[in-house]
């Protein structure tokens, strides 16, 4: 059973403390009619290219992984970044219907939709909502290129839909090699071994798939680099890219350490101080360069080696994506 635990919205006055023992979570769905725009405008420094237009039916992740970036958007619609984001989930129904109106007026200037970045386009909610398939099905009828990023085998119901795209590529995040390894950090997502499942499926049914080996926590899984490189060969992905943890808010950073330490704690301060050693003294990034451009000497050395056995398995790392006309859409800092 989880438990609220939430670090304080820093948007907020005042933060609950809860004397004792913190009350039991329980899931919530809300319905939420999108009044705005839904292609967001977001940046995601890791991303080569940068700026991506993104799709989003979905707010908040049952999946759960400690170091989601996308948890610091829960906190402006007044929620907390830690339970609060896998417990209560915003469902927007009327996301394609939007999306094809937007499209309407934006098509020329769009060269690339992905789903998504501030939540998993797959979630279990998915089956039944469907919605990340009707806006798929929108990309296809105004054949804009698409990109997937998940960690669900869910994407595979929608081989019918991808495979009608003008061009499409389904990323599987996948930073873990094994179901124990990857536990304490996204404990509530498919386990490795079913998301290369999903893999395969994809790519034998002629869709390009990838990895994303993301994050790489210091001192915890470097090691599965070549490992999850060659299953994702062996799983018929052509496409790979990586990048190193950023906790990019107090309240992430605070969420992230304490469930390091009640999941791992024996290897808790390995990592907090490898961390540490190539950060200044401190769990984040010094600068923002070094966050976007990953120049830190661990991040060189960890670079090396994911180019090694990319480079040796034969994979195409990101190409930079057609810079857009400048079109008049929201901008989001989502931060890959
Ligand atoms: S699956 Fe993606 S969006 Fe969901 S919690 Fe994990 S990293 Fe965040």
């Amino acid at each position: 059973m989880r438990h609220v635990l939430n670090p304080p919205n820093p948007y907020d006055r005042y933060s609950a403390e809860y004397v004792g023992e913190p009350p039991p979570t329980k899931l919530e769905i809300f319905e939420e009619t999108a009044t705005k725009k839904v292609i967001t405008k977001a940046f995601a420094s890791d991303w080569e290219g940068g700026w991506r237009y993104t799709v989003n039916c979905y707010r908040g992740c049952v999946h759960g992984c400690t170091y989601c970036f996308a948890r610091q958007y829960h906190e402006f619609l007044g929620y907390g970044a830690g339970t609060d984001f896998e417990t209560k989930i915003v469902v927007k129904p009327n996301t394609p219907r939007l999306l094809r109106e937007e499209l309407k007026k934006t098509r020329d200037k769009m060269p690339h939709i992905d789903f998504s970045f501030a939540t998993d386009p797959y979630l279990p909610l998915e089956a039944e909502y469907q919605l990340t398939r009707q806006c798929l099905e929108v990309c296809a009828e105004f054949r804009v290129p698409v990109g997937v990023i998940t960690k669900s085998p869910l994407v595979t119901r929608d081989i019918d839909v991808l495979l009608k795209l003008a061009k499409v590529s389904v990323f599987f995040s996948l930073p873990f090699l094994t179901k124990e390894s990857s536990n304490p950090f996204e404990p509530y997502t498919p386990v490795p071994e079913a998301r290369f499942r999903a893999m395969k499926t994809l790519s034998d049914a002629g869709i390009q798939t990838g990895i994303g080996i993301a994050p790489v926590i210091p001192g915890y899984n470097e090691s599965d680099i070549p490992g999850l490189l060659e299953r994702a060969k062996e799983s018929g992905a052509t496409r790979a890219f990586m990048s190193m943890l950023h906790l990019d808010t107090d309240s992430i950073e605070n969420y992230f350490v304490e469930k390091m330490y009640e999941r791992i704690p024996t290897k808790a301060a390995k990592i907090i101080n490898t961390m540490k050693r190539e950060r200044g003294g401190t769990l984040r990034h010094r600068t923002y360069k070094e966050r976007s451009t990953g120049k830190t000497e661990q991040c060189e050395v960890t670079t090396k080696l994911f180019d090694f056995h990319a480079k040796r398995l034969g994979f195409r790392q990101h190409e930079k994506p057609a810079e857009p006309e400048p079109a008049a859409l929201p901008v989001q800092q989502s931060l890959f």
